[in-house]
C-alpha cells in the first residue's frame, strides 16, 4: 500500500528525454516505483489523465536568506513549481556574519535578503541552519556561503590586499562553513568587498576549494564592457582550482555589448568545456535585473561601508568626483553610462517622503523635483542611507535567448527580497515564464529540455542528491500540470501575482499544492 499513486501521467524524468506514459507511486517521502502499476493500491490515488509529471523545479540562485523566516515565504515559489531553492548567492550570504564589521555587513545585506528577523543568530552557518530547521518550511532550502560575507567578517569593506593572517582567518571561516553543510560557495566580484581582490588574491582566497568538487557560483567582476575579460578571469580561476565553476546570471549589460559579448562568451565556455574545464552558466529569463541601488556608483566609494558612502554622498567634493567617474569611466560596471538613467528605477525606498519615487526612472524622479539626474540620485541614496534597491533594464532579449538555448546553461531567478516596495517579477514568475513563453509561445526550448534545465541540471551541478529525477528511490518532489494551463500573471507594475497552472506540487511526498490550491503543508527540509 503506497501513500500516493499518480496514474496515467506523461512523465518527464528530468534527463531531457521525451515524455513517457507511466504510473508513479510515492511512499515515505520518496518515489517508490515508476511503471505500469495497475495492480498497486494506495491511500490516495490521483488520475493524471495525461498531464505532465516532472521533478519539482529547482532554483539554485535566490536571495531569500532572511525572507525565508517570514510566515508567507514559499507561496510564490510553490505556485510556479519550485520545490527546492538555494539562497546565499552573489557572495552575499546572511551567514556567517560575526566580528567587528557585523553591523555594517547586516546593513549591506538587508535590502537583498529580506532583512534580518529579530533575534536570529547568524554568527555561523550551523547556527543559521539550526534555526531554519526549527521553523516549518514549505520547500527544501539550501545555502551557499558567500565569499563576500566571509571577507567582510575578516576585513570589513576595506580596499586593500589581505595579510597572511587574514587569509588564514578567511580560510578557517570557509572550512567551517563547508563543514556546516554549505551546498556550495558564491562569489560577488562586482560588489564590495570582493571587488577589491585581484585575480591572484582571489585564487588564494579560494585555495581550500582546490580539487574539492565544491561548486563555486560566481557573479563576475563585470557584466558590461569588461564582461568577456571577466569571464576569462574565471576560466583562469577554474583552471587553478580544478573545482566546478558556474557563472551566475550570464549577461551582457549595455547597448554596445548586446549581441556581441554573449555569443563570444558562449563560444569561450564551449571551448573551455571541450578542454576539460568543468564550467557552466545560468541565466534569468528577463531583460531587467535587480540589485542594490548603490551599484550604479563607482565601487571605490563603498570602501568603509554604507556609513562612509552616505557621508560621501553628502559631501559636495566627493559627489563631484563620483559624478565625473560615472559620466565617463569604463573600469567598473558603470550601469548608468551603459544603459542610461532612463533604464534605472529605484525601488523599495524606506523613507515615507521617498515612497512616491518607487518605480519611477531616475530622470522622472529628477524632473519631478526640478533637479539634475545625478543630484536626484545622490540625494535619494543619501536620504535612504543607501538601503535602496533598483530594477534596471540592462540586457537584450536575443542574448537571453541564446544563453537559455545553450545546453550547459541552467535557469535561475536571482530573486531578491527587498523589504517593501516594488519587487522584481522573477520572484513570482521565472519557471512559469520558461514554460509559457520560452516553450509554449516562442519555442525557444522543447518541454523536455526546459524541464531538464529546471530540475536535473541544477540538481547535479550542486550535488543535490535525490533531486531532479522521476525514478524509484528519488525524493518525491514532483509537479503535475497541463502545459496549456501554465500562466504567468505577474507584470512589471504588479509583480506580486501568483503563477497559475500547477495542479499538484509534492514536497518530500506530501502535496503542498493539490487540485490547484495550497494545502498549507510544510514538508520542506533544510539541505
Ligand atoms: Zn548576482
Amino acid at each position: 500500500m503506497y501513500d500516493y499513486l499518480i496514474q496515467n501521467a506523461r512523465v518527464l524524468d528530468g534527463s531531457g528525454a521525451p515524455a513517457f506514459q507511466a504510473d508513479v507511486a510515492l511512499q515515505g517521502g520518496a518515489i517508490a516505483a515508476v511503471g505500469h502499476l495497475e495492480a498497486a493500491s494506495a491511500a490516495h490515488v490521483i488520475d493524471a489523465a495525461g498531464r505532465y509529471l516532472t521533478p519539482g523545479f529547482i532554483d539554485v540562485h535566490r536571495h531569500g536568506d532572511g525572507a525565508i523566516f517570514l510566515p508567507d515565504f514559499g507561496r510564490p515559489e510553490l505556485a510556479q513549481g519550485l520545490t527546492t531553492i538555494l539562497n546565499g548567492n552573489c557572495g552575499l550570504s546572511l551567514a556567517p556574519v560575526r566580528g567587528a564589521y557585523q553591523e555594517a555587513l547586516l546593513q549591506y545585506l538587508a535590502p537583498i535578503v529580506g532583512g534580518l528577523p529579530e533575534g536570529l543568530d547568524v554568527s555561523s552557518l550551523g547556527a543559521y541552519q539550526r534555526q531554519l530547521r526549527a521553523i516549518p518550511l514549505r520547500l527544501n532550502t539550501g545555502m551557499l556561503v558567500g565569499m563576500g560575507t566571509l571577507r567582510a567578517c575578516v576585513t570589513g569593506f576595506e580596499d586593500r590586499d589581505l595579510t597572511d593572517e587574514e587569509y588564514y582567518r578567511l580560510h578557517h571561516l570557509l572550512e567551517n562553513a563547508l563543514a556546516d553543510g554549505a551546498a556550495g560557495i558564491s562569489l560577488g566580484l562586482g560588489y564590495a568587498p570582493e571587488c577589491f581582490y585581484d585575480t591572484d588574491g582571489l585564487i588564494r582566497a579560494l585555495a581550500p576549494l582546490r580539487r574539492s568538487g565544491v561548486t563555486v557560483a560566481v557573479h563576475m567582476r563585470q557584466e558590461g564592457d569588461g564582461v568577456v575579460e571577466a569571464l576569462r578571469e574565471m576560466l583562469t580561476v577554474a583552471r587553478a582550482l580544478e573545482t566546478p565553476v558556474q557563472i551566475s546570471h550570464l549577461k551582457a549589460i549595455g547597448k554596445r555589448n548586446w549581441r556581441s559579448a554573449v555569443p563570444e562568451m558562449l563560444a569561450l565556455l564551449e571551448d573551455a568545456r571541450r578542454e576539460g574545464l568543468d564550467i557552466t552558466c545560468d541565466v534569468y529569463p528577463y531583460p531587467a535585473g535587480s540589485t542594490q541601488l548603490i551599484h550604479v556608483l563607482p565601487p571605490e566609494f563603498q570602501a568603509g561601508g554604507m556609513e562612509a558612502l552616505t557621508a560621501a554622498l553628502r559631501d559636495p567634493e566627493r559627489r563631484a568626483q563620483m559624478r565625473r567617474r560615472m559620466e565617463t569611466a569604463q573600469d567598473f560596471e558603470n550601469i548608468s553610462l551603459l544603459v542610461g538613467f532612463e533604464n534605472i528605477r529605484p525601488t523599495s525606498l524606506q523613507q515615507p517622503k521617498n515612497k512616491r519615487f518607487e518605480g519611477m526612472t531616475v530622470p522622472e524622479i529628477a524632473a519631478s523635483q526640478g533637479k539634475d539626474p545625478y543630484d536626484a540620485l545622490f540625494d535619494l541614496l543619501a536620504s535612504e542611507h543607501c538601503a535602496a534597491s533598483m530594477i534596471d533594464t540592462i540586457t537584450h532579449e536575443e542574448d537571453v535567448d541564446a544563453i537559455v538555448r545553450a545546453p550547459f546553461a541552467g535557469i535561475i531567478s536571482d530573486a531578491t527580497y527587498p523589504m517593501g516596495g516594488l519587487m522584481h517579477r522573477r520572484v513570482f514568475g521565472t519557471c512559469t515564464r520558461i514554460l509559457e513563453t520560452y516553450v509554449r509561445k516562442r519555442g525557444i526550448l522543447t518541454l523536455p529540455d526546459a524541464v531538464r534545465k529546471l530540475t536535473r541540471l541544477p540538481a547535479d551541478r550542486f550535488g543535490l542528491q535525490g533531486k531532479g529525477r522521476v525514478e524509484a528511490g528519488a525524493d518525491a518532489d514532483l509537479c503535475l500540470f497541463d502545459l496549456e494551463n501554465i500562466h504567468e500573471t505577474d507584470t512589471w507594475l504588479a509583480p506580486e501575482q501568483l503563477a497559475q497552472g500547477m495542479d499538484y506540487v509534492f514536497v518530500n511526498g506530501v502535496p503542498a499544492i493539490a487540485e490547484g490550491r495550497f494545502t498549507d503543508a510544510r514538508n520542506g527540509r533544510v539541505l
